[in-house]
C-alpha cells in the first residue's frame, strides 16, 4: 500500500488516541481547512463503540449505519459540552436554513419525490419556525421536610429515525429540532424515495453547526438507506431510542425491534358534518385541508360524513368553494387507476391496494384519470360514495374527497369510527352540538380532535397550538415536541439545602 493510501488510516489513529486524551487534533492531522472539535472532558471516558472515529468532513453522510451512529454518539457527548446554550444554536441554524432555502428546498423535494404541491413544500419548511425547542423543557421540583427533588428531561443519546416520502426535508428538520432541543443526537434512516434531498439538508445542517459549534454530525444519516440499514441503525448498542414516521410497515418492523419506538404511524382522517354549523365555513374548512400538499398530510381530512338534510347543500358549497364534483362513472374510472385489488383472504372481498403512482399527484393528473379536465385552479375532486367505497376507506393520500350520505349523527359517527380504523390519527366535526362533538371524540379516540376547524389547525396554523411533523398516534406520545424524547432523571438533595 502507497504512504499516500495509509494517510487516513493513520489520521484516524491520531485522532482517536489524541481523543482519549482529551486534546484535539494537530491541523495538520484533519482534513484542511476544517476546524478541529473543541476538546471534550467526556470523551476521556472510552465510549462503548469498537467503530474508528468517522473522518472529519462527512457533515453527516455516512454509507455504514454503524460507523453513523458511532459518529452520532461522539456529537453527542460534544453537544452534552455545549450545554443547553449549545441545543438552542442547534435549534436556532435548522430554523434560519429551513426558512432561508424554503423555495430552493421545496423544489428539490418535490422534483425528487412527485409528491404535493410546491407552494405547500415551502410553507412547510418555512412553518418550522414554530416548533418547540428547549424552553418547552420544564424540570419538575420538589420541595420538603427532607430537602430538594429536581426530575429533569435528561437526554436519550442517539436516537434512530426513519422519515416518509410525503414530507422528507420538513421531518427530518423538525426531529432535529425536537431531538436536539432534548439533548440528542440522531441518525436517519430516510425513504428512499426521498433520500436525495434529505441529503442535502443534512448536509447544509450540518456544515452550519461545525462552523459555529464544532460538532460535525450531530444529525447523521444513511446513504443509501435501505431495510438492511434500517435493521443495522435499531440494532446498533448507540442507539438507545426510535422515532419512526410512516406507513403501517415501519411502525410493525420498529416495534418488532425490541428498542423502545415513538411511532408515528398512519392515519385515514373522516370528517362529520352534522349541519348545526356554516356549511359555507365547513365546506372552506375542508377542501383547505384535503387539498393542502396534494392531500398527503397524515392529518389532511381524507372522507366527509355529511347528515342528509344538509347533504345537497354541502356539496353545493365544496362545489361553491372551487372544488370539482365528479360523476358516479368518473369516480369509478377513477377508482380503478388508484387502486389495484387483490384477491381476499379465503375467497372474501378483494382488498384495495392504493396505486402509488397517484399519491399527491396534482388535480389535473386525477381528473384526467377520472375522464375529464378539471377546471384551472380547481384545488380538490370530490363526488359522493358508499360508506365501504375504497377511497372511504383506504388511506388514499390524492386530491379527491368521497363524501358519504348518512342518516343520524350516530350513523355518521360510526361510519367515520370505521373508515379511522382504528389509528387513532385524527379526525375533524362541523358542528356546534357540544353532545355531537363529545359523542364522536368518545367514539374514535383520536389523537388530534379539531371542531370547526380544518386539519391544519391541529397543529397551530388556524387553531392554538405549535406544529410538528411526527406524531406519534401508535405509541401514544402524540404531536412530537422536545419532551417526546427525553428520559426523566430524578436527582434528590436530602436535608439541609434548603433556604428556609
Ligand atoms: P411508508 O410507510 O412507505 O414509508 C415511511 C418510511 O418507512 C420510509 O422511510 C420507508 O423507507 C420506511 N419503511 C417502510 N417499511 C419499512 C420496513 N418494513 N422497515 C423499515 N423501514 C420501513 O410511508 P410514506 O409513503 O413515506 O409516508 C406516508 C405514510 O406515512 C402514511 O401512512 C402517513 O399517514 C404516514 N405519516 C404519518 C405521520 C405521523 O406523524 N403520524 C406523518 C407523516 C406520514
Amino acid at each position: 500500500m502507497s504512504s499516500q493510501a495509509n494517510e487516513p488510516l493513520i489520521r484516524d489513529i491520531v485522532q482517536e488516541v489524541l481523543g482519549r486524551l482529551g486534546r484535539s487534533a494537530p491541523s495538520g492531522a484533519g482534513k484542511a481547512g476544517t476546524p478541529a472539535a473543541a476538546p471534550s472532558p467526556a470523551c476521556d471516558r472510552p465510549g462503548p463503540t469498537h467503530a474508528p472515529a468517522s473522518r472529519p468532513g462527512r457533515y453527516g453522510v455516512f454509507g455504514d449505519a454503524n460507523e453513523a451512529c458511532a459518529a452520532a454518539h461522539a456529537a453527542y457527548r460534544q453537544l452534552s459540552e455545549k450545554g443547553v446554550a449549545g441545543r438552542n444554536t442547534v435549534v436556532r441554524i435548522i430554523k434560519e436554513i429551513c426558512c432561508a432555502k424554503s423555495k430552493e428546498w421545496g423544489r428539490l423535494e418535490l422534483d425528487e419525490t412527485k409528491i404535493g404541491r410546491l407552494d405547500h413544500k415551502i410553507e412547510k419548511l418555512e412553518g418550522l419556525r414554530a416548533v418547540p425547542g428547549v424552553e418547552f423543557l420544564q424540570p419538575y421540583g420538589l420541595s420538603g421536610d427532607h430537602g430538594i427533588t429536581l426530575e429533569e428531561c435528561a437526554p436519550f443519546g442517539v436516537i434512530g429515525a426513519v422519515t416518509p416520502s410525503t414530507h422528507s426535508i420538513p421531518t427530518v428538520a423538525c426531529n432535529i429540532i425536537s431531538m436536539v432541543a432534548a439533548g440528542n443526537s440522531v441518525v436517519f434512516n430516510a425513504h428512499p424515495g426521498a433520500a436525495k434531498c434529505a441529503l442535502a439538508a443534512v448536509r447544509v445542517f450540518n456544515e452550519s453547526i461545525h462552523r459555529e459549534l464544532g460538532i460535525e454530525n450531530l444529525a447523521c444519516l444513511i446513504d443509501p438507506p435501505t431495510l438492511d440499514s434500517f435493521q443495522a441503525l435499531a440494532k446498533n448498542e448507540h442507539v438507545k431510542l426510535l422515532c419512526v414516521t410512516g406507513g403501517p410497515g415501519v411502525v410493525k418492523a420498529a416495534m418488532a425491534s425490541g428498542k423502545r419506538a415513538v411511532c408515528a404511524g398512519p392515519g385515514n382522517p373522516p370528517v362529520l358534518v352534522d349541519g348545526t354549523s356554516c356549511l359555507e365555513r365547513a365546506a372552506r374548512q375542508v377542501i383547505l385541508g384535503a387539498a393542502y400538499d396534494n392531500n398527503v398530510l397524515c392529518i389532511g381530512e381524507k372522507e366527509v360524513f355529511v347528515l342528509d338534510r344538509v347533504f345537497d347543500a354541502f356539496l353545493a358549497a365544496l362545489e361553491k368553494n372551487g372544488a370539482c364534483r365528479l360523476s358516479g362513472a368518473q369516480v369509478e374510472r377513477l377508482t380503478q387507476a388508484a387502486f389495484t385489488f387483490l384477491p381476499g383472504h379465503g375467497g372474501g372481498c378483494a382488498e384495495p391496494v392504493v396505486n402509488r403512482a397517484l399519491i399527491g399527484k396534482d388535480v389535473p393528473v386525477l381528473a384526467q384519470a377520472a375522464g375529464i379536465n378539471a377546471p384551472a385552479g380547481a384545488p380538490l375532486l370530490f363526488a359522493e360514495t358508499e360508506a365501504n367505497h375504497p377511497f372511504v376507506q383506504e388511506e388514499q393520500m390524492m386530491p379527491f374527497l368521497p363524501v358519504v350520505r348518512v342518516r343520524s349523527v350516530e350513523e355518521g359517527i360510526e361510519g367515520a369510527r370505521i373508515a379511522e380504523r382504528g389509528y387513532k390519527h385524527s379526525a375533524m366535526i362541523h358542528s356546534h352540538d357540544v353532545a355531537n362533538m363529545t359523542a364522536m371524540a368518545k367514539a374514535l379516540e383520536t389523537t388530534l380532535f379539531v371542531k370547526n376547524g380544518s386539519c391544519l389547525a391541529g397543529l397551530g396554523n388556524g387553531g392554538e397550538g405549535y406544529p410538528n411533523f411526527s406524531i406519534a398516534t401508535t405509541t401514544g406520545e402524540g404531536i412530537c415536541n422536545p419532551r417526546t424524547f427525553t428520559r426523566m432523571r430524578r436527582c434528590v438533595m436530602v436535608d439541609k439545602l434548603r433556604i428556609f
